[in-house]
């Protein structure tokens, strides 16, 4: 948690128990059979199915929705995983509406798709809660796998490369496994703590062991690593975060978005969390509105995202966005801090208009203070602690092909590798196709992707 001073706006226990339990209910409950099945028959089963290909798993859409219409979810739900295995969580953390709902067929001709996401969920959440796991183990390979981070990227790798008979451990910098699936997702995306159920399922398939509180750079190096392991695969995300690089930074309670939701994600009552009467989110992406949005639940009064650009260039999908004003949140766009004023705590930010020119986008001398008593920056986040002899591109690990960098026998994938585009889906493609690679590198054996 914070170590700030608490001021007499950021207070904890803004609302009552009762309250704040609803306000962090499931944002979008499952369906029952009869509305899976209702949803599932909307379906034109396509054949050339645009869904699919916008899908990073590339998920046989059609075919896991006809397996539930035809009422057989389970056989729906080994479709879904053979591709990912982390398809509970992203069925209820997806951009659904820039991916596989935003290309159905449906949603083009009549503007509302085949509800995907909710069907996923719910066949996933039938095969999930049912004993053991439904993958086998293949014969064991005697290989050695190290892969560093338990988020998205390193579970899936982890399960794929176990599935194929290989020895995985995954070197966990922090306490829990689950990445940002347990430090970062918004709370109302993600309850009952389905983060940490969905890694004690997927770890049932055996043959992967965790070592919690081993670091890459700090406990572990890369060259023991490469001694000890026939492969190495890094998911190791992107830890750092950016800074303002604005006058009155260091005020108290200016503090970083993510480590405000990691607070949020591991507080066991949420009325013991401090949050302001007047809280301003710098940012535009899906952090930004994560961080306003659970502030305003928290019970913040008035809470304002500030972006620097035109709402139609915020990372943020239009859901999103449009989540957020449901919820109270005010967007401003076109403006960019200058200063941030209070004496010891923050008071008020000072901002500027931008404007969008041929040199690119550019300060105004137009001006305008918001108050606050709590500033999120939620600008980026940043790889912390490459090895030394790892090639970047754009500040991540460059890579070619299936996840190879450019040290060999070691890959990469999700947030850390270059060229993705920061989502769980997309961390969860980049890991299982790097496993594949290991293994066809390791083995000789074809690349089955996906399933
Ligand atoms: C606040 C927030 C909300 C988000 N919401 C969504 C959403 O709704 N939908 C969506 O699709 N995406 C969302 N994302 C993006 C998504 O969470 C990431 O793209 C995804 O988690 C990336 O997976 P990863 O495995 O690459 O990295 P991470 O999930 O970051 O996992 C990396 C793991 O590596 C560990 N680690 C880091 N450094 C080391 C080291 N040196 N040694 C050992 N272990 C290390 C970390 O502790 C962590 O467990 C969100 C991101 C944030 C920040
Ligand atoms: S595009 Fe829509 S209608 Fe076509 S297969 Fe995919 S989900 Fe079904």
């Amino acid at each position: 948690m914070s170590q700030a001073r608490l001021s007499p706006g950021v207070l904890p226990g803004r609302l009552d128990p009762e309250h704040m339990a609803a306000n962090f209910c499931d944002v979008a409950p499952p369906l029952d059979r009869h509305e899976a099945l209702v949803a599932a028959d909307r379906c034109y089963f396509c054949h050339d199915a645009p869904c699919i290909t916008a899908c990073p798993t590339s998920i046989d859409i059609p075919l896991f929705i006809r397996q539930i219409s035809t009422d057989t979810p389970d056989a729906a739900a080994m479709t879904i995983f053979h591709a990912n295995i982390l398809g509970g969580m992203c069925a209820r953390v997806c951009p659904t509406e820039n991916l596989c709902e935003g290309a159905c067929v449906r949603e083009m001709a009549e503007g509302k798709p085949v509800e995907i996401g909710a069907l996923q969920r719910y066949a996933t959440d039938g095969l999930m809660a049912q004993e053991g796991h439904p993958f086998i183990r293949a014969e064991t390979t005697g290989k050695r796998i190290a892969v560093i981070g338990a988020g998205p990227a390193g579970l899936a790798a982890a399960h794929r490369l176990a599935a194929k008979g290989h020895d995985v451990t995954i070197f966990e910098a922090r306490p829990k496994s689950g990445g940002l699936n347990e430090y970062g997702i918004a709370s109302y995306k993600s309850v009952d703590n389905f983060a940490q159920a969905e890694v004690e399922w997927l770890m049932g398939i055996g043959g992967i062991t965790v070592q919690h509180g081993q670091a890459l750079g700090q406990q572990i190096t890369l060259e023991t690593l490469q001694a000890d392991y026939d492969a190495v695969f890094l998911g190791m995300g992107l830890s750092g975060v950016n800074a303002l690089r604005t006058t009155g930074e260091d005020r108290d309670h200016v503090t970083d978005a993510v480590s405000f939701i990691r607070d949020l994600r591991q507080a066991s009552d949420l009325t013991t969390l401090p949050v302001g009467r007047d809280v301003v989110v710098i940012g535009g992406g899906m952090t930004a509105v994560d961080a306003a949005v659970q502030a305003k639940l928290l019970g913040a009064e008035n809470v304002s995202i500030v972006y620097r650009r035109g709402q139609d260039r915020m990372g943020a999908s239009r859901h999103e966005q449009d989540h957020a004003t449901a919820s109270g949140v005010r967007l401003i766009c076109n403006a960019a801090p200058v200063a941030i004023h209070g004496n010891g705590a923050v008071a008020e930010i000072e901002f500027c208009y931008t404007a969008n020119g041929p040199d690119g986008l550019t300060m105004t001398d137009d001006r305008f203070r918001l108050k606050a008593d709590q500033v999120f920056r939620a600008i980026g986040q940043r790889l912390d602690g490459t090895p030394d002899a790892m090639q970047l591109e754009g500040g991540k690990i460059a890579i070619t092909g299936a996840g190879r960098t450019s040290v060999d026998g070691v890959w990469a994938g999700g947030d850390c590798a270059a060229g993705g585009d920061d989502l769980t889906v997309t961390a969860v493609a980049e890991g299982r196709d790097a496993a594949e690679d290991i293994d066809a590198h390791l083995t000789g054996r074809p690349v089955s992707i996906p399933g």
